[in-house]
Formats: C-alpha cells, structure tokens, sequence
C-alpha cells in the first residue's frame, strides 16, 4: 500500500483541504506511533525488560489495540477526524493515569502529560489543549490526592507548573497558526474572486464562464439536458469610443450590464467573454426558446440609451444562439456554432439575433417576431 495514501486515511483532498490533509497525515502518524510504542511497552515489561508492572503492561496492550481500531474507524469517514482525535486524546488521558497510579518506579512518568497537552493543541486546536491541559492538572492532583505517586511535592508542583507554561506557549503558537490559516484562507477566495470577475462590470470573466460552462455541458450531455448558449456583441462599438471617447465606451458597457441583470435570472450564467462580447448560459432551455428572451434583449437595448456629457448615446447589439447537440464533445462545439451565427447575425446588418438549432445546416434568422409585445421570461 501507498504510505501517503496510508497516511491520507485512502481520502482524496482538495486545494482548500491542504490544512486537513495534513491533519491526517499527522494524526494517521501519531496512531502507527502510539500503536508500535504501547505495545512495545506491553511486551518489553513482559520479558522484564522494562518493568512497568503486569496492570499497566496490559493497559498498554489495550491502548495499542484501541489505537489501531482508531486507523480503521478514521478511514471510514473524512468527517470522522475530529471525533477520532478526540477519541485518541481521551484514551491517551487514560493509559497516562493508569501509569502514575500502577507505575511508582518511573519518577518522569508525568512527562506523558505534556505529551497529551502539546498533541491536544496539535491535532484539535485551542480548546481541546486546554481542556487536557485541565483534565491533567485535575488527574495528577486528585492521583495524588488518594494515591502515595512516590514523587516529592516539589516534583509535582513542577510537573503541573511546567504543564501550564508549556500549555500557554502551545497556546500561543495555535493562535498563531490559525490567524494565519484564515488570513490565508481570505486571501485565497479574494484571489480567486479577481481571477473570477471582470474589473470593469464585475460580473464573471472568461476564465470563469469558461470553468463553469464547461461543467454544465458535461452534466447536460450526461442527463441529456438542453444547454443553449447566447454570444451578445455590442454594434459598431468601435464608433461609440471614437465618437464619445473610450470613458463613454466604458460607462455604456456598464449599464448594458445592468440593463441585462435587470432582464436575467439571478441563476443565469452571464459574463464578459471579451472586450464587447458577452455570454449567457442557459440550462434546459432550447435555442428555439432561447430566442425569445435574445430579441426580448436585443429590444431593450435598442431603446435605451445613455446620457453622456449631454450627449445621448445609442447602440444595438447581434446576438449568437447554440444549443448542444449529441454529438458534441465539448462545450467548444456549442461555442463556435453560436459563434458562427452571431457572424451571420452581424452579416444580416447588425441588430438581429441567429440561431443554430440541433440538427445541422439548421441556422435561423427570423425576422423580429417581438415588437412592442415582449412575452416575459422566466425558467
Ligand atoms: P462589430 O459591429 O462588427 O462588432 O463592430 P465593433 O466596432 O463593435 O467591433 P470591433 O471588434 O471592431 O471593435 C470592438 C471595440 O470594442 C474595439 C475596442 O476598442 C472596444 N473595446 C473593447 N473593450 C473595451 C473596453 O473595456 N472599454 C471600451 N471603452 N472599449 C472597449
Ligand atoms: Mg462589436
Ligand atoms: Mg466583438
């Protein structure tokens, strides 16, 4: 077997799971570790060796066997982590009294305390440390409260102050960690969200659209869905820059936005494909169909207008539909097709909407059925 496959408890992990990978990796380690040891304890006092006497030799077997079925129940389920931690913790707790009561001729036995606190703020966080760190103080004082340790009181006053300070500074230390884990984690979805977004509009870019779309033709292929794409392209942009300059350009695109945000559903896949050219995706709705919300689009557009610097500013847009056919392999297929009929749209003299339908040579150019009666669109 793969040792980091092992380790991973046989789980796959994300981009965003690195820091949970690696909490598996630890805690899978800590069990091989605490499994060989214990048992080696167990036998090693047997062949009087290393005399931890006969209770506390079979402790150690049991907290061996016990740790082992801990690999096994962690394998079950990547939401079992933190349970088995725990689990880990508390069986820890309890083999490590087990030796301050049965195990009088180890004066360091309290060393497995410090172990358990610095493991607890380890594998589960601030909380958990300080609840063993706790749990400790209270097992060695009430151990030693009804049992003779065999240690002096200076040792033990030690012992426990030397856990708290260790316990503050591991403290610390997660503190540190888990800042620095979200301030990660922030940065990571801050990023992700520039690389996602288009700076101008804000809506999604290319990139993204093309992540997206991607996934959603393999689930329409799969299911045999309708995935019907639309390519907007502003008309004669060019002249809108060079007539009112670039910064007009820029305000118009930003209320073309709006103006299709007002029109699409929230769930409607829209983004900026390109400089003048944008894209929406829509899920189980034919390009037939389709059609109807582009001119419903393609309308409004028409009879808007901006007021820039006292100028009022116009423009039309051609709009491309694909819907995806059996024989596609990617999303591509669809994207060239509505590519290809937003071309014959610009050809037809801009301010028209095309559309492919499923079968081949099946390109659609219809005369605007929508004129002052839009039908409302709503899937
Ligand atoms: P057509 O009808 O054939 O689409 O003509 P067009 O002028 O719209 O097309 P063309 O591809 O020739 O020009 C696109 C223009 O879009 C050129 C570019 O300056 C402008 N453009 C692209 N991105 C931006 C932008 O972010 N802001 C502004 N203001 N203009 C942009
Ligand atoms: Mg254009
Ligand atoms: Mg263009």
């Amino acid at each position: 077997m793969n040792i980091n496959n092992f380790l991973h408890s046989g789980f796959k992990f994300t981009d965003d799971e690195n820091l949970l990978q690696f909490k598996f990796k630890m805690l899978n380690s800590i069990f091989i570790i605490v499994a060989f040891f214990s048992a080696l304890f167990g036998l090693l006092s047997d062949l009087s060796i290393n005399d931890i006497g006969p209770i506390h030799s079979k402790v150690n077997y049991v907290y061996s066997f016990l740790t082992i079925m801990l690999i096994f129940f962690l394998r079950s389920s990547k939401t079992n982590y933190n349970l088995t931690a725990y689990a880990l913790l508390i069986i820890s707790l309890i083999t490590f009294t087990s030796s301050l009561i049965f195990v009088p001729q180890d004066e360091f036995r309290m060393i497995w305390f410090y172990l358990l606190v610095f493991v607890a703020y380890m594998i589960s966080g601030k909380m958990s440390g300080l609840f063993f760190t706790l749990a400790s103080i209270v097992v060695i004082l009430t151990v030693n409260f009804f049992v003779d340790m065999q240690l002096s009181q200076v040792a033990i006053n030690s012992g426990i102050l030397g856990l708290i300070i260790g316990s503050f500074l591991s403290s610390i230390y997660t503190n540190k960690i888990t800042d620095y884990e979200n301030s990660l984690k922030q940065q990571n979805s801050s990023l992700s969200l520039l690389a996602s977004t288009d700076y101008l509009t804000g809506i999604m870019n290319r990139r993204m659209f093309n992540e997206i779309s991607e996934r959603y033709f393999q689930t329409a292929q799969k299911n045999e869905f309708c995935l019907t794409l639309l390519l907007l392209d502003l008309d004669h942009f060019k002249k809108v820059n060079d007539t009112y300059g670039h910064q007009a350009g820029d305000q118009l695109l930003k209320r073309f936005v709006e103006t299709l945000e007002r029109i699409l559903n929230k769930s409607d896949i829209f983004a900026r494909i390109g400089g003048e050219e944008f894209g929406i995706l829509l899920s189980q709705v034919s390009s037939a169909d389709a059609y109807i919300l582009a001119e419903q689009i393609r309308k409004e557009i028409e009879n808007d207008f901006m007021t820039y610097e006292g100028q009022d500013i116009r423009v039309t847009i051609s709009i491309g539909i694909s819907e995806n056919r059996k024989t596609d392999t990617a999303f591509e297929n669809i994207f060239s097709r509505a590519d290809m009929a937003l071309y014959k749209a610009k050809e037809e003299g801009r301010n028209k909407t095309c559309y492919v339908g499923s079968s081949n040579d099946d390109l659609h150019c219809p005369n605007s059925i929508i004129d002052n009666n839009v039908p409302n669109y709503s899937i």
